[in-house]
């Protein structure tokens, strides 16, 4: 799998436009006392699959999301962009 990375190297820093997230972690969140984030709270694997990519809570053993790529290859850039 060695292709030319496709994506301009500006979309390899943080370009999430919709978080992810286990609607079972949220509940919790927005009761704890003293608050925290989501985002420390959540635990989540995220990997490839048979069908495409799942994301998996790990503190409720849910599926939070899983994308079928329905047998297409889509391009993949796994370049690491380092700031120095
Ligand atoms: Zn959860």
């Amino acid at each position: 799998m060695s292709q030319e990375p496709t994506l301009p190297k500006d979309a390899l820093a943080l370009s999430i436009t919709n978080y992810v997230a286990c609607s079972k972690c949220a509940d919790e969140v927005a009761k704890l006392d003293p608050p925290e984030s989501l985002q420390n709270y959540a635990a989540m694997d995220v990997g490839f699959t048979d069908w495409g990519v799942q994301v998996w809570c790990r503190r409720h053993k849910v599926n939070i999301v899983h994308i079928d790529f329905e047998g297409q290859k889509l391009l993949a850039d796994f370049r690491r962009l380092e700031i120095v």
